[in-house]
């Protein structure tokens, strides 16, 4: 007889984005005359860059002819894109080889897929508010899981418990949802308790582009150690806006030991077990956003949505709204006024102002009464949606 995965029956119904959606659908339905600005999705709004749409199109014409057709690509990616992550890397000053890189199809698969090859028994440790892939698939494949708390005493970012035993850690910084970002001296007190509780880190840099302050790393390879006791998942989704073209990479340092077996050898027997690698057009089109100019490109979109979060961070400061984001990250979580929870804040804002953002509560017990918006939006539409805030609050 069959049998299920029962683990599966532990999880939560995921209906934070269904009921907003549902909520903001069933308004407009109602309201049709009512302009409804949307800034909750974590999804970007504006097109790929030129040079990456070339080399995109170069690629399918090389498939097209026999001298230059391709089959199946390397499971651990192009050569050419990983020496191109790898330079990448050393332009802030983080040196990882071509050959410690995978290449994937998003940051979100390695996030979900990476405990495979580590036994159940391990203990996982969250954060909470929480992106909830972390939490989902562990509750999937039957561990157990920790919560570290991220409140507003602690700015969002919460730092380890000597006292609290964990064996493997999801760290995302800048991070979604909270927008706080984990500066050096956070990160190193991480490492130290990964090394110290022969932990693994998951560190995911998703939004990393996003960073513009120097004390804050871009990378958990600029603190030291890390290499003993961390793997990064990264993704071009929100750096080059490949949320539609799927593409990421992940870093597993050769150090990288876990009961004297290599992480990257274990984890490569998985990829090249259960995935046939990334298509040879979408490589050359990440290829070329590490090109000098495909660079320059991506900074255009990138400063466009840094100059939203801008505007709806000054916004938050202007009201005395406390929050935390913004900065370096496209994300603005902030504290609902006059204690409402996030949920009836959501409602008001949507019946009183038609702005739709992300209840704080979706992302865990901490994001109670929090609420998230997002940077990703048209321009007019951002400004318009935060005078309109700024009227609600005022009156
Ligand atoms: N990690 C975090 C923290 C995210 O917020 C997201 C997407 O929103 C992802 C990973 C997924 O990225 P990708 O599109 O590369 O799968």
């Amino acid at each position: 007889m069959a049998k299920i995965n029962k683990n599966f029956e532990n999880l939560v119904p995921s209906y934070l984005f269904a009921e907003t959606a549902k909520k903001t659908n069933d308004y407009i339905k109602a309201h049709p005359d009512k302009k409804v600005i949307k800034l909750g999705i974590g999804d970007v709004t504006l097109p790929l860059a030129p040079i990456v749409v070339d080399a995109m199109k170069k690629g399918c014409d090389e498939l097209g002819h026999k001298e230059t057709f391709k089959g199946y690509p390397d499971y651990e990616g192009y050569a050419f894109v990983r020496e191109a992550v790898a330079g990448y890397y050393k332009s802030f000053g983080v040196t990882v080889s071509p050959d410690e890189i995978m290449i994937n199809d998003g940051a979100k698969s390695d996030a979900g897929n990476f405990t495979d090859i580590f036994s159940e028994e391990n203990v996982v440790l969250v954060t909470d508010p929480v992106y909830p892939v972390y939490v989902d698939t562990n509750i999937m494949g039957g561990r157990k899981i920790i919560y570290a708390d991220c409140t507003e005493e602690n700015g969002f970012c919460a730092v380890p418990d000597k006292n609290v035993h964990a064996d493997l850690i999801y760290l995302c910084s800048p991070n979604n949802p909270t927008g706080s970002c984990l500066n050096r001296d956070q990160l190193r007190a991480w490492v130290d308790y990964a090394l110290e509780n022969k932990a693994v880190i998951f560190f995911d840099a998703a939004y990393e582009a996003f960073i513009t302050e120097d004390n804050i790393p871009r990378s958990i390879f600029e603190i030291e150690g890390a290499r003993k006791c961390a793997v990064e998942m990264c993704s071009l989704s929100k750096t080059a806006g490949f949320t539609g073209t799927r593409c990421g990479y992940t870093v597993i340092p050769h150090e990288l030991e876990v009961e004297g077996v290599n992480v990257y050898k274990r984890w490569y027997r998985r990829q090249s077990t259960k995935f046939n690698g990334v298509s040879y057009p979408v490589q050359c089109a990440a290829a070329a956003v590490f090109s000098q100019e495909g660079l320059k490109q991506i900074k255009e979109n990138l400063s466009y949505y840094q100059e939203n979060a801008k505007i709806i961070a000054g916004t938050m400061n202007e009201l005395g709204i406390k929050f935390t984001g913004g900065v370096n990250s496209p994300y603005i979580w902030f504290k609902c006024p006059d204690n409402m929870g996030s949920w009836d804040f959501f409602d008001y804002m949507l019946d009183n102002i038609q702005v739709v953002g992300t209840p704080g509560e979706g992302f865990g017990e901490n994001g109670k009464g929090w609420f998230r918006l997002t940077a990703f939006g048209d321009r007019n539409n951002t400004i318009e949606a935060m005078e309109r805030f700024k009227k609600l609050i005022k009156g």
